[in-house]
């Protein structure tokens, strides 16, 4: 296979695994310049199209190389010159169409000027335990902007909520006073409008754009990880309107002294203001998020299914919608409401599948990640530091693998199964509220999902 043919075909497999406005944004203008013993170089256009490939994609264009190819071992990635003067042809429209084209398609309405969506508004917000901290804090902002937290640091998973209530900001802001500046956006735009900016030397269009907003709400902050050139404009984005006391608010899927390769004096200005989570929704809220969302549509969607699905689906509020839309969708087809063992059926589709994890790829992803020697968790050491990723690796192989305790014991080193249960336990209650160890759990799954998948 020429390198030609090798990259076509994996860009076949790339397109697949990404969005088309990513696909077009990052993997266009891009060839194999070589390929020696294993490692490929990779010609990009510029330097954000390399730190995106090799921060974000890097793991799918190795897992799509090796499939092809599999004596590829690595990629490596350098900005070509003749690759830049094309994509300085083509220029900004490239970059941009396709991103809108998705939104519209997606969101079907959103503010031009703003980039807000209307839909998202405290009022058909939900308020629990779980999350009324964040909304408290949302709607003090959104009162007195620049005066309260400045800026507000929204953290949590994915489908919690974070965006709808930073989208409720803005637009609260705009409908009390709609002469303010107001700007929504996620890092990952307002990176693709400095790169587009860059290449356009449009530069000072975008930081003026940006610099004299009112408010400004930057969505999915943890996307600028280890994008230094993101980062330094953002910094001093950030200082112009903290100085004129300007709001700025920020969502991330981790608090900010997790998100990695971010500049410390960036951590630091996030860390200065107020810095609040999303956690799970508990089942009442969960239960009140169905009832507000299936209002008018009770003789589908009875009080019994819609406690089936919140007792179910726990994870996020994505899901939860999702699976009122999947029950609703089968219900008017049907032109009934579904009985309980249907709406069961429904749920066990639609959620995600379980893993497929060896228990030797768990041992070996923790080990891994907490640098230490697999033997060590078998030990009968007592050590603290042995004794944590132990006592993961344990939950892991329960929840991911479905170990049974007495299994879990055995492995490590012939432990009693009260042994698993008490570790199991425990991690169980201590990622609820320990948002650290949540996330190093989430970078460990991280791990042995893409081994599982034939990259191991
Ligand atoms: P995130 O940005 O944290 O991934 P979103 O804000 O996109 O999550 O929320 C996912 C979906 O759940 C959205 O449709 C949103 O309207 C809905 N949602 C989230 N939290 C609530 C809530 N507290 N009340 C009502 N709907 C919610
Ligand atoms: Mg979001």
């Amino acid at each position: 296979m020429t390198n030609e043919e090798l990259w076509q075909q994996a860009l076949s497999e790339l397109e697949t695994s990404v969005s088309k406005a990513n696909f077009v944004t990052w993997f266009q203008n891009t060839s194999i310049a070589a390929r020696q013993e294993g490692v490929i170089i990779l010609h990009v256009p510029n330097a954000f199209a390399k730190e995106w490939l090799e921060y974000k994609y890097h793991k799918f264009i190795l897992k799509a190389l090796r499939a092809l190819s599999p004596e590829v071992r690595n990629v490596e990635y350098a900005i070509s010159a003749q690759l830049a003067a094309i994509a300085q042809k083509q220029k900004l429209q490239r970059v941009f169409t396709p991103q809108e084209e998705q939104m519209e398609f997606k969101e079907f309405f959103v503010d031009r000027e703003t980039n807000l969506n209307p839909k998202y508004t405290f009022e058909a917000f939900v308020v629990g335990p779980f999350n009324e901290l964040a909304h408290a804090a949302a709607q003090a902002v959104s009162k007195s902007l620049g005066m309260v937290y400045n800026p507000l640091f929204i953290y949590g998973g994915v489908g919690l909520g974070k965006t709808h209530l930073l989208e409720s900001i803005g637009n609260a802001v705009k409908k009390a006073n709609p002469r303010l500046k107001v700007q929504y956006l996620s890092a990952e735009r307002f990176t693709s409008e400095l790169v587009a900016a860059m290449q356009s030397n449009e530069i000072n269009t975008v930081k003026e754009k940006y610099r004299s907003c009112d408010l400004l709400i930057l969505d999915d902050i943890q996307f600028i990880s280890g994008k230094t050139k993101t980062q330094e404009e953002l910094f001093h984005t950030f200082n112009t309107l903290y100085e004129c006391g300007r709001q700025v608010v920020f969502s991330s899927d981790k608090p900010p002294k997790l998100i990695q390769d971010l500049e410390e004096r960036l951590k630091s200005r996030f860390e200065g203001g107020m810095v609040v989570d999303i956690s799970q929704p508990d089942y009442e809220t969960r239960l009140a998020i169905l009832k507000n969302k299936s209002r008018g549509k009770e003789s589908y969607l009875t009080d019994e299914i819609l406690d089936v699905i919140a007792g179910t689906v726990q994870r996020n509020i994505r899901e939860l919608e999702g699976a009122l839309n999947a029950v609703f969708a089968k219900s008017k087809l049907a032109g009934r409401a579904l009985a309980i063992p249907e709406v069961r059926e429904i749920l066990m589709k639609n959620l995600q599948p379980r893993r497929t994890v060896t228990a030797n790829q768990i041992i070996h992803a923790v080990a891994e990640f907490y640098d230490i020697q697999e033997r060590s968790l078998f030990d009968k050491t007592r050590k603290k530091e042995i004794v944590k990723p132990r006592q993961i690796a344990m939950y892991l192989l329960r929840d991911d693998f479905n170990g049974s305790y007495p299994y879990i014991g055995q492995r490590f080193g012939g432990r009693d199964h009260t042994t698993a249960i008490h570790a199991y336990e425990k991690i169980s209650k201590d990622v609820k509220r320990n948002p650290q160890l949540s996330e190093e759990i989430k970078r460990i799954r991280e791990v042995y999902d893409f081994n599982s998948q034939g990259n191991g």
